[in-house]
């Protein structure tokens, strides 16, 4: 194979492993807000639990006051009782009076009812403090993790962008703008294998005397797919099975970074 062919796959290699890297990184800012909004949904129950267990609060004082004011009524109405002269009068009085307590007992049922409630909010509070509490813990650990993950994809990003600008200098320049241009228009991959007279990308027919130039040529030119128009390379049948794997990972040894290895 063609040296600068190889120094355009060794770049591939860089190229699709720093994809994945930039792929992982970018779905960090999604899980860590996925983490956030968890919290902030715990947090919301706990608020509304607290919102309602102050409005019966509100509402309990606002019966309170409702029971003081009939039994003020009350108290009046007896009041006058000495000053009355007719039974009509005290008739009339007596029905004032039963209303006002009838009044008194609807209060204070309410006044029950929001007490009863109020028990409730308490227990509600309390429960969704403590799934606060717990949500909390998950997430604190989940973030650490996605943090964790986050701080190896970006020294792996920053030693796979190294490699490849140590890649890229192998290789003229204008041939890098070209490969670029390529990988920008395919999602990445700029070189594709021809197998069984076919493009190994898109599949189209590679022409038989074309085929026939990229095996005889011993020059520096490069084959173009005419359908997709990636780089494409030859690999003799011969040396494609089992010396084609031992030079494959030799390729993507070369490549990787000390680490992998
Ligand atoms: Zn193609």
């Amino acid at each position: 194979m063609q040296k600068v062919l190889q120094n355009l796959l060794d770049l591939q290699s860089v190229d699709l492993r720093l994809n994945d890297v930039r792929a992982r990184l970018a779905r960090f800012p999604k899980k860590l807000a996925e983490s956030d909004a968890r919290v902030a949904a715990a947090k919301a129950d706990v608020d509304a639990s607290k919102a309602a267990q102050l409005a019966t609060v509100k509402d309990r004082k606002k019966y309170e006051l409702d029971v003081e004011s009939w039994r003020d009524k009350v108290r009046k109405y007896r009041d006058q009782t000495s000053q009355i002269k007719t039974n009509e009068a005290y008739r009339a009085l007596q029905h004032e009076v039963q209303m006002a307590e009838d009044e008194i007992a609807k209060a204070e049922d309410r006044l029950l009812e929001q007490m009863v409630a109020s028990e409730e909010y308490d227990r509600r509070i309390k429960a969704s403090e403590a799934a606060l509490k717990e949500v909390e813990g998950v997430q604190r650990v989940e973030r650490s993790k996605v943090e964790a993950e986050r701080a190896v994809a970006e020294k792996e990003l920053a030693e796979w962008s190294a490699e490849r600008s140590r890649a890229v200098t192998e290789i003229p320049e204008n041939l890098v703008d070209h490969y670029d241009r390529i990988v920008r228009k395919h999602n990445g991959v700029a070189l594709a294998e021809v197998r069984n007279e076919k493009c190994g990308a898109c599949g189209m027919i590679v022409r038989p005397h074309v085929i026939q130039e990229m095996r005889r040529s011993e020059s520096a030119e490069l084959f173009h797919c005419e359908t997709c128009t990636r780089i494409i390379y030859y690999i003799e049948p011969s040396l494609s099975s089992a010396p084609a794997a031992a030079s494959a990972s030799q390729t993507s040894a070369s490549a990787a970074p000390s680490h992998e290895s």
